[in-house]
């Protein structure tokens, strides 16, 4: 039995939003390809599986009819509309895009089947780069996500009887996975992202802890602009693990956004693939059913970096770099950066203020959502 699953669809990588979209499905192909080159598919621990498409039933686990039904046709080419734009679809992050209703499908089918080979003890982790739409309402689009598959794989669990925690490190806020589940004490949700005053969705407050039976089920951690490797993961160390240890998940669901980095043309946060891989390894050893989704990452070079230390991660595979740089291949010029960067910290006032927002939000954190959960301090 492999350890870890690496799930690849070339229909879903080869879905093309628009030369002038920065959202690139492309991504899972060339992180792929790195990690084939890197040997990390070299073992009985990792293998490779290709998803077959959901049905409209387990997109309706979590979507209104009547908005999948304005996707269907949208994606059938029907025109730009009222109704249309009013469910967000139309617009320059969501554009008609014909054949998107199948991409939809075939994106949730593979996090559906990424979720259930881990929820059956079949494998211990898998990855699904096409995936981790969590901007997308019940109701609507937005932020370049037309459905949310997580939203769709966080459904079909707790009807499972499962409890899942869901940790999102995505630069962006996950809205819509915490909307949908904020009332929710079956459905831990964490999310680091760049803080909502100076990026979209412009949420995610630390304040933001749920509500109801929920409340203290959904965790936010706003960071500062220029946060770097050193501040984010002594804030990740000092959150997720204490309360992933508390909550004892079935699973855990991660989506895996790199635009968290220092080169990312959409957000502000500094981390190098260093901290990237820092975080997901950390999660690892504090997930041992774990499957993770892409996500973000508008640097698609780094990205495919990004995506292939997060892999090395979850398989629990060491990188043959000097063995990637030999084959050279398809790929030129900065796809054969080496996986790991030269430290790019953050210095003088930027970095005190990075650090005061960390240590003033995980306080806040501790004293407010830790006592709730049982949670014990790091
Ligand atoms: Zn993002």
């Amino acid at each position: 039995m492999p350890r870890a699953v690496f799930l690849y669809s070339e229909v879903l990588a080869g879905f093309d939003y628009g030369d002038d979209h920065p959202f690139k499905p492309l991504r899972a192909r060339n992180a792929r390809e790195l990690c084939r080159r890197c040997g990390l598919f070299d073992s009985p621990e990792a293998s490779q599986m290709e998803p077959g498409p959901a049905d409209d039933e387990a997109l309706g686990l979590f979507h209104e009819p009547e908005y999948l039904d304005v996707l269907r046709r949208v994606s059938g080419g029907e025109g730009p509309s009222l109704e249309a734009l009013a469910r967000g679809l139309g617009t320059e992050e969501c554009p008609l895009l014909p054949g998107i209703y199948d991409f939809c499908l075939r994106a949730a089918g593979a996090t559906l089947r990424a979720v259930d080979l881990v929820a059956d003890g079949a494998v211990d982790r898998t990855f699904q780069p096409v995936g981790g739409f969590h901007h997308a309402g019940r109701g609507h689009a937005e932020g370049f996500c037309y459905v949310n598959d997580m939203g769709v794989a966080l459904e079909h669990l707790r009807a499972r009887g499962l409890r899942v925690a869901c940790v999102d490190l995505d630069a962006h806020h996950g809205n819509g996975v915490q909307e949908a589940f904020y009332d929710d004490d079956r459905v831990l949700t964490v999310s680091l992202h760049e803080s909502g005053e100076t990026l979209y969705p412009w949420s995610g407050a630390e304040t933001e802890i749920g509500e109801g039976r929920g409340e203290g089920f959904n965790v936010n951690v706003p960071l500062l602009e220029r946060t770097d490797d050193e501040v984010y993961v002594s804030v990740f160390r000092r959150v997720v693990p204490p309360l992933l240890d508390a909550f004892q998940p079935d699973l855990v669901l991660a989506q895996l956004g790199a635009d968290t980095t220092v080169s990312d043309p959409l957000t502000h946060l500094r981390l190098t693939n260093n901290g990237y891989h820092a975080a997901v390894t950390a999660l690892c050893e504090n997930a041992p059913r774990l499957a993770a989704l892409g996500g973000g990452g508008y640097d698609i070079y780094r990205t495919a970096r990004c995506w292939t230390l997060a892999w090395s991660a979850l398989s629990g595979l060491a990188p043959e770099e000097d063995y990637a740089a030999l084959l050279g291949g398809a790929m030129h010029g900065r796809d054969m950066e080496p996986l790991f960067d030269p430290p790019v910290p953050t210095r003088g006032e930027p970095k005190e203020r990075a650090w005061e927002q960390a240590d003033r939000v995980v306080s806040y954190l501790q004293r407010t959502v830790f006592p709730r959960l049982g949670a014990k301090l790091p």
